[in-house]
């Protein structure tokens, strides 16, 4: 199937690494044009990958805790390219910030980590997405609906940002811009291991999750959240607004006895 992406230029924050370099690889296999925004420089085998499929591509360097500099950087790539069209709103990280030990000053600047830069990356590229009758796409966690117990601020941006998929896909709709999301549950990324290694028995723990993930016991695989974004970012899904897409095995919404 050809999802009509090619040229297009596309945006991924956290693009270098994880969920988000799946994503970009993906772009990448349909001809799109990546532009990687990212903190840390992308690694050389990623990079090799890439290279496999485009030399049509851009990592720009940015913390996007450091909001006012998206601006500049999102007028700058349309002068180049011309257009944009498609947002993938992407990297985060699950800070912990719990409810018990955690002041309001470190759950704003939680939120601000996991939320502000979504808000203007979008805000930044609005008009460019109008022009093209562009696509947003937002990656967000299962925490906002089941919480996880120890991580009030990821909880609150995860939701904020189901919240905002919504408002834009209203607030887009007659401009022809379409906005979603997708939730990831349990996705096996450079994240996600560094967060297993915080348990005593990270192995131990590996098991007790995968056990509950019902369909096959297993991780979801960036490969796998990757093709869903591509697929209902691209102008392919041109009827599929303001969703949330669950890509997690059935963990969110089965029934968790369940064997
Ligand atoms: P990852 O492996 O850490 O990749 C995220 C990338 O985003 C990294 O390159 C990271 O840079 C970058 N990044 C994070 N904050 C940034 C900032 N302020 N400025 C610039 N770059 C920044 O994470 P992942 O597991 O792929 O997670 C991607 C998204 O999925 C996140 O929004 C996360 O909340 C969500 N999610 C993941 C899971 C899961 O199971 N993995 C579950 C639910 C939701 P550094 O390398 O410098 O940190």
């Amino acid at each position: 199937m050809d999802l009509q992406l090619n040229k297009k230029v596309v945006l991924i924050t956290g693009g270098g690494k994880g969920i988000g370099s799946g994503i970009t690889l993906e772009l990448a296999k349909e001809g799109a044009i990546p532009i990687i925004l990212s903190r840390s420089s992308i690694l050389p085998a990623f990079k090799e990958r890439l290279e496999k499929h485009t030399d049509n591509y851009e990592f720009i360097q940015i913390d996007l805790n450091e909001a006012d500099k998206i601006k500049p950087i999102v007028d700058d790539i349309a002068k180049r390219y011309g257009s944009i069209y498609g947002i993938v709103n992407n990297a985060g990280a699950n800070d912990n910030k719990d409810l018990e030990t955690t002041s309001w000053q470190e759950f704003e600047k939680s939120l601000h980590g996991n939320l502000t830069h979504y808000y203007e990356l979008v805000h930044a590229s609005v008009k460019y997405l109008k022009a093209s009758r562009g696509s947003i796409l937002n990656i967000t966690s299962k925490t906002a609906f089941t919480g996880q117990g120890k991580t009030s601020a990821y909880a609150a941006a995860k939701g904020a940002i189901l919240g905002l998929t919504r408002e834009w896909a209203s607030a887009l709709f007659k401009d022809h811009v379409r906005s979603n999301a997708i939730v990831v549950s349990e996705c096996w990324t450079p994240l996600y291991a560094k967060w297993i290694k915080t348990f005593a028995d990270p192995e131990a723990r590996k098991k007790i999750i995968t056990d509950k993930i019902p369909y096959e016991h297993r991780f979801t695989t960036i490969e796998e959240i990757a093709a869903t974004a591509v697929f209902v970012l691209s102008p392919i899904s041109s009827h599929t607004t303001a969703q949330w897409i669950f890509v997690d095995g059935g963990y969110v919404h089965l029934d968790r006895a369940l064997t």
